[in-house]
């Protein structure tokens, strides 16, 4: 047996994929280099820039080794998809057998339909049929290699670590580190998840995301671990793994979303502004909105950001600023270390109200609100925005109405001016207006 690893440094930089992202695939490449190693497995790197290289490259590998049985995980954005058709086919086409797992969702997209026999476009039902849908076989995952002699030097992997972006510390890579993550999640925060899980100051949620993007655990491993005990219908977590799958199966079911399309193609036509300063503004953390600027700082000093503040920010630039949604996408897939086509995509429809099951179009999140709710004592904000360190509580939102003089900028745009403004922007855009 050996391992392959194909880097397609091209492909990624195309679909905006960041430094943050690459270099924690690469230390989990180095980390599954030295755990086969240990199984006396050798790990193979192969540079094959795009996608529609990769059929050929492991034709080629097969032939080279001798392998006679090709086995992957499966992905499900359009071009992914296309990839492993046309490697399944060379593979096959030679003579050689190919078996592909469901390493990256729990259950199969295009396994769950309506009763009418299409895909699913609302959550709850969806919800629904995942949970009558399992079972002990679709919960199975596929067990790690059995050794295959003496333990093996790891072959050293070529990439240049002084260029990649340092981040071990704060996102340690390869699959101990996640098992070690989600055994610390369990033990001291799964049953506190509902009720913390919304507070960007609280270490509530389980901060798996890098880990469940670049495949070094699973979902059906996370399910086992965390959602078989107690009624799953329940279990708040379970719900955003269910999320996860869902906004799989909906780009699997309509690659036009996979085309930069909105998900409701009426959306298209909605006129957005074009406003440079705004959107430097938004991604340098300078709005004047304190929630959104500390959003937009732990996005770019950490790679990460909490879930309530994906969509305080997300919806701070489609809706309060009116820049077209797809801008935020690629930010955030230029900076994320768990940049993931479906969830950001999913995450960026629902806040620009273009997708499925998304925020209805005249829900526009008020920051200040946002701030007093989930934030109300200010660590996080804070922490992130130090400028504000001295602002009481009550005026932290609002810095403006504390009246001192502060190195922060004035509100960049007026939130109730805004929020009419998008409200009759999307109105407009409607497909069936009557006047
Ligand atoms: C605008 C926007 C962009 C987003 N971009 C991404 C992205 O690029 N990559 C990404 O993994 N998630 C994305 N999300 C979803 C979510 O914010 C992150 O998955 C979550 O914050 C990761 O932190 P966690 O692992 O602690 O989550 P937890 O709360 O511990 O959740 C467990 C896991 O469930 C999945 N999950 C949680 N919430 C969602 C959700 N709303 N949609 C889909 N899956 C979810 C993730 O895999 C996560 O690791 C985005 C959300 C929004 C609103």
């Amino acid at each position: 047996m050996v391992g392959c690893f194909f880097e397609a440094d091209a492909q990624w930089r195309s679909h905006h994929e960041g430094p943050r992202k690459t270099a924690f695939v690469r230390r989990s490449v180095r980390a599954l280099a030295s755990d086969l190693a240990a199984l006396g497995i050798p790990l193979l790197v192969r540079k094959v820039p795009w996608f529609a290289d990769a059929p050929a490259a492991i034709v080629e590998l097969m032939q080279e080794t001798g392998a006679t049985h090709l086995q992957f995980a499966a992905e499900y954005p359009l071009n992914e998809v296309k990839r492993d058709r046309s490697v399944w086919r060379a593979v096959t086409g030679i003579g050689r057998q190919c078996t592909r797992h469901e390493g990256s969702v729990v259950l199969r997209p295009g396994q769950l339909l309506t009763n009418a026999g299409r895909p699913f476009t609302v959550f709850t039902p969806f919800k629904r049929r995942w949970i009558s849908a399992l079972s002990a076989a679709t919960l199975e995952v596929v067990p790690s290699p059995e050794p295959q002699g003496e333990a093996i030097a790891p072959l050293s992997v070529c990439w240049d670590e002084a260029a990649e972006a340092d981040d071990t510390a704060i996102w340690p890579a390869g699959s101990h580190a996640a098992r070690k993550q989600l055994d610390r999640f369990c033990l001291e925060a799964l049953q506190r998840y509902q009720k913390d899980r919304d507070f960007p100051g609280v270490e509530g949620t389980s901060r798996l995301s890098p880990h469940l993007a670049a495949g070094t655990i699973s979902p059906r491993q996370v399910l086992n671990a965390v959602g078989l005990d107690g009624p799953i219908e329940s279990s708040a977590y379970v719900n955003e793994l269910v999320w996860r799958d869902f906004y799989r199966h909906v780009i699997a079911a309509f690659p036009h979303v996979s085309r930069g399309g909105s998900f409701h193609p009426h959306y298209d036509h909605l006129r957005w502004e074009q406003n440079p300063s705004g959107l430097e503004a938004w991604k340098s953390g300078q709005t004047g909105y304190p929630l959104v600027d500390a959003a937009m700082r732990q996005l770019t000093s950490t790679g990460w950001m909490h879930n309530r503040l994906r969509m305080v920010a997300a919806m701070f630039l489609c809706k309060h600023l009116l820049i077209d949604w797809r801008e935020g996408e690629r930010f955030f897939m230029e900076q994320l270390v768990d940049a993931d086509f479906a969830a950001n995509n999913g995450g960026w429809q629902w806040s620009a109200s273009t997708g499925t099951d998304a925020a209805p179009y005249f829900r526009v999140f008020n920051p200040e609100l946002q701030g007093q709710r989930f934030d109300p004592e200010g660590t996080f904000t804070r922490r992130m925005v130090p400028e504000l360190k001295e602002v009481p509580d009550r005026f932290l939102f609002n810095p403006l109405k504390a009246g001192l003089t502060l190195n922060y900028p004035r509100p960049i745009i007026d939130h109730g001016m805004a929020r009419q403004r998008a409200i009759d922007r999307y109105r407009n855009s409607q497909p069936n207006r009557s006047d």
